[in-house]
């Protein structure tokens, strides 16, 4: 399906986010991760630019996806990224306090799709996150960024050591430059339900 991408706002605080609608997909991870580019290649450029203007990097920044009669079918959420200061022990430490809440209890999220970089080895701090989210019982798919710049032998053994790493079965390669596996994480997206 064809979409079109509105930008709906910058919350900072549980009462700015939008009302619960249709199906909500987080976007989480480190930053420089490719966080930006993963969501222009999906929702255009709209999203990745609103998305790493100062300011709005520690908010949540909602967007709806319109089919072509303007009726919204989807709403991407795009967290501030994560992970360069120290590992610590709560997941929240380095994250305004409002993230941990919407990940807990946002009734319409119905996925959340966590990035890691295919070129750097599994992350403590994102296996703690993902800890946490089966903690809470969220879906989420993992999606492994810049595959583009690996060798078919590094690609096999880097998605490999990911999968040992963050101990999950699945793990889905992308390239925005390349536009590789963008069919295949859309193909989740909308096949997402929220009950
Ligand atoms: P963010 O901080 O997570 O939003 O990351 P960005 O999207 O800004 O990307 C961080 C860096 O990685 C930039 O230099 C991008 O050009 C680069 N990058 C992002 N996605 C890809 C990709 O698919 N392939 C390659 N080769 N580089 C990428």
């Amino acid at each position: 399906m064809k979409y079109t991408t509105q930008f709906l706002l910058s919350a900072m605080a549980p009462e700015q986010f939008p009302s619960p609608s249709v199906p909500e997909i987080a976007f989480l991870g480190r930053s420089n991760v490719g966080k930006s580019s993963l969501l222009n290649a999906l929702a255009g450029e709209k999203a990745a630019k609103v998305s790493s203007t100062p300011g709005r990097t520690r908010a949540i920044n909602f967007f709806a996806l319109n089919d072509e009669s303007q009726r919204r079918k989807i709403v991407f959420a795009d967290l501030p990224g994560y992970g360069y200061a120290k590992i610590s022990k709560s997941i929240s430490a380095e994250w305004p306090k409002f993230i941990e809440p919407y990940l807990a209890e946002r009734e319409t999220l119905g996925l959340c799709v966590c990035l890691v970089d295919s070129n750097v080895p599994p992350q403590k701090r994102d296996a703690q996150l993902l800890d946490w989210l089966r903690s809470v019982d969220r879906y989420f798919v993992v999606v492994a960024t810049k595959v583009d710049r690996l060798s078919g032998n590094e690609r096999t053994r880097n998605l490999a050591a990911l999968r040992k790493g963050l101990g999950i079965d699945e793990i889905v390669p992308v390239s925005a430059k390349t536009s590789a596996g963008i069919k295949e994480l859309w193909a989740r997206i909308e096949g997402v339900e929220v009950e």
